[in-house]
């Protein structure tokens, strides 16, 4: 029993199956790391882009996919599959690049999803498009009309965006989650808790932001210092002091009851690479994390959405079918 509404709930929910997400590197860049807007990129990104750097060793799209598709399908013959976008900017570059990926996503052996990680100054009208009509062949093929667009937002406040160097806007962000899901597009937005200069009191303003945009999901991160980057620098100076434990747990029982009850929770920690994994050393643990969570969360008798849409009881969705191995397709 979740007092949260998971991703894998939710796909139990409209499909009745368990999906699996995999991540991949397109080989994407990004515009704060090729020089358009910066060459230093945002202070806690290494060079990886937050991914694995597959796509820019030469591993293209489909043979990332078999590795981890053939995998799960090893054990799980029914699992369904998201492929995930996840390094760097995805969206950035000229419309016929992500034409191109899209095309290639679209056929891969038992793809029923697709993620598309980006930052919102890399959208425009003809990219939208193109991923609306991604999500309309997906259904056609599939049945699962799931098309998600995963934007990094990280903070509400301009200050702190120029801080960590992320060279867009709060208003930036909200126009491009307003135009996507225009579009009918899923949005999930990415939120950052204990960025430098920030306390809780400015990451729940972000949190309330968010939720007053047209976002279908969102997805919590703590801050970790990943090795040799610029807030590594600043960490390793004395100038920068990652949350502990407690505080991120604290931090999520005060997040996750203002955070409407319909929003999917993506994640809720972040998933450092253990090689790249600088500070702090609880970040590495994942599990117990939620564990953690989920007795507070009991404990103090919260559950998302509980201070917003769902002020009686936890709702019923939270808890959803189970998998019946059936779905669409
Ligand atoms: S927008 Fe993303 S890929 Fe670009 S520098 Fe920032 S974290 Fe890295």
């Amino acid at each position: 029993m979740t007092h949260w509404y998971t991703l894998a709930t939710w796909f139990r929910n409209r499909y009745g199956v368990r999906v699996q997400k995999i991540a991949l590197d397109a080989g994407a860049s990004c515009p704060n790391r090729d020089g358009s807007l910066s060459r230093t990129g945002c202070i806690f990104c290494d060079a990886h882009g937050s991914g694995s750097g597959l796509g820019g060793q030469g591993l293209h799209l489909a043979a990332q996919w078999q590795r981890w598709h053939d995998k799960y399908t090893a054990t799980d013959p029914d699992r369904r599959f998201m492929a995930y976008l996840q390094s760097f900017s995805n969206t950035y570059g000229p419309a016929s690049r992500l034409a191109a990926i899209l095309d290639t996503v679209l056929g891969l052996p038992g793809c029923c999803g697709l993620a598309v990680g980006t930052r919102p100054d890399c959208l425009d009208a003809e990219k939208l498009e193109l991923l609306a009509r991604a999500a309309a062949r997906l259904e056609a093929q599939t049945g699962f009309r799931e098309v998600w667009l995963e934007l990094g937002l990280q903070s509400a406040h301009d200050a702190t965006l120029a801080r960590i160097n992320r060279r867009h806007t709060a208003a930036c962000a909200a126009d491009g989650v307003r135009q996507a899901a225009d579009q009918g597009l899923l949005v999930c937005g990415h939120l950052m808790a204990g960025l430098p200069g920030e306390d809780e009191t400015d990451f729940l303003q972000s949190v309330d932001w968010a939720t007053d945009l047209p976002l279908s999901g969102i997805k919590l991160h703590n801050v970790f210092v990943p090795q040799g980057t610029e807030l590594a620098r600043q960490y390793l100076a004395g100038q920068y002091h990652p949350l502990a434990r407690d505080e991120y747990v604290d931090i999520l029982c005060a997040a996750l009851p203002r955070i409407p009850a319909r929003l999917v929770i993506h994640r809720l920690q972040s998933d450092p690479p253990p090689q790249s994994l600088l500070a702090p050393d609880w970040a590495a643990l994942k599990r117990p994390l939620m564990t953690d969570l989920l007795r507070a969360m009991r404990a103090r008798g919260l559950w998302q959405g509980c201070q917003a849409d769902a002020p009686l009881h936890r709702p019923p969705w939270f808890d959803g079918p189970q998998p019946t191995r059936q779905g669409p397709v």
